[in-house]
């Protein structure tokens, strides 16, 4: 079985929204009590409560404590294994002690069984704006409308998890359980393309096309410094200390969901044009760590690879094609033409001169072709003749006013020949 989930945007009344901010705070109250409660037994027995004793224990919590009964109980039990699994994760070594939870940290609920509907699954608007709504009803909590932007299906549904993000927005988690399709495997990919990963071009292709890294962290961070500013100087937990943390955490959103957006239409773009996928194993997290600037580490923190990588990946499994990551050492240095390495290419050399064959060819290019050659690959027709490229569908960019420190790239996929006049023979 492979889990997926669909998120859709939910958009409620404010009396409905005061209710769940209500619901996640008393949540929280439980959680704790639970803790508080866990550690009381421990005390007195000298052994730990397995999850159906957990479960039993907040059930009857929310029937002692008034409070606890707005909770749906179903929604109260999944505190409860909320708590456990955070306990067997300390248990196994692999985080810290469960502690006390802040309320304005417990941002979700989850529906585990029954305890919602969806319903007037209806299409509205015409033309550009046609869309799919429905209603979703939550015991206990109220009715949301979302934007169904994707097929869900709807009798695979397992649990329903409603999360308020930091921004305030409010978004419905649907959790699906569907059978591993095993789509019959290509016996032998046909078109294979190497993808090297860079901060001046965020992805450059072995077919010569590359794409410009749209650095989303780095064009927002005048506002995020300003907003962060006037976040540290708001009295902690206060009425305009929330307000200042909301808006800090519109802005990182916008930066994430441009991110992701970005990703997931380069990875839908290769994936329908290629078979196989061969992408360098790279260790993100070190790398990070060895850059030497700040202005570096940001980038590379900006750029996300891993995430990238993900995606991409993600985008050919579900089509059933084929991934390779091969080993990144010296994929930059080495030449495609002889083999050799070119021991003096430095970081900011961005065209790549070998100095045993006289091969000239812009750096990262040079490099998604060795990746293809370490795969076992030789690319098909060389040279890579001009050909338009489809360009990316536009990006919803926000206008900041003053706040772009420098000219925005446009976000489009450009062909790295362009830039070097080299005979590629
Ligand atoms: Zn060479």
């Amino acid at each position: 079985m492979r889990v997926r989930a669909y998120r859709f945007r939910a958009y409620s009344s404010k009396t409905t929204a005061g209710v769940l901010e209500t619901q996640l705070e008393v949540a929280c109250k439980l959680y704790n009590a639970l803790l508080h409660a866990e550690q009381g037994k421990y005390e007195e027995n000298k052994r730990t409560m397995n999850k159906t004793e957990l479960r039993q224990l907040a059930l009857d919590l929310r029937k002692q404590n008034p409070e606890f009964q707005v909770l749906h109980s179903q929604v109260a039990q999944q505190v409860a294994d909320r708590f456990y699994e955070a306990r067997q994760r300390f248990f196994e070594g692999l985080a810290n002690k469960p502690k006390k939870k802040k309320p304005h940290r417990y941002l979700s609920l989850v529906y585990p069984q029954s305890g919602w509907r969806l319903s007037d699954i209806r299409e509205v608007g015409l033309g550009k704006n046609k869309r799919k709504k429905a209603r979703l009803r939550l015991s206990k909590i109220g009715f949301f409308t979302l934007v169904i932007h994707r097929d869900l299906p709807l009798e695979q549904v397992s649990q329903v998890c409603v999360k308020m993000y930091p921004s305030g927005r409010v978004y419905v988690i649907f959790t699906v359980e569907e059978p591993e399709t095993q789509e019959q495997a290509l016996d032998e990919p046909a078109k294979a393309v190497g993808v090297d990963l860079g901060i001046e071009k965020l992805a450059t292709l072995s077919d010569g096309r590359y794409l410009e890294n749209p650095r989303p962290l780095e064009r927002s961070l005048d506002r995020i410094r300003v907003l962060q500013r006037s976040l540290s100087r708001k009295k902690f937990l206060s009425g305009n200390w929330f307000k200042s943390k909301r808006r800090l955490a519109k802005e990182y959103e916008h930066v994430k969901n441009l991110r992701r957006d970005l990703f997931f239409k380069l990875g839908v773009l290769l994936a329908q044009e290629y078979d196989l996928l061969v992408l360098e194993d790279l260790d993100t997290e070190g790398l990070i760590q060895k850059g030497v600037t700040r202005t570096r580490r940001m980038r590379l923190y900006d750029s996300s690879f891993s995430e990238l990588r993900a995606v991409l990946e993600w985008e050919f499994v579900k089509r059933g094609k084929l991934v390779l990551p091969v080993p990144a050492f010296n994929t930059s240095r080495e030449c495609f033409l002889c083999g050799r390495i070119n021991k003096g290419l430095t970081l900011e050399d961005r065209v790549f001169h070998c100095p045993y064959c006289g091969f000239t060819l812009d750096r990262d290019l040079n490099a998604s072709l060795v990746l293809l050659r370490r795969a076992g690959w030789v690319p098909p027709s060389v040279p890579v003749e001009l050909r338009p490229i489809p360009p990316l569908p536009s990006l919803g960019l926000r206008r900041q006013g003053g706040a772009v420190r420098q000219e925005a790239p446009a976000f489009r996929l450009g062909v790295a020949h362009k830039l070097l006049p080299t005979k590629y023979t």
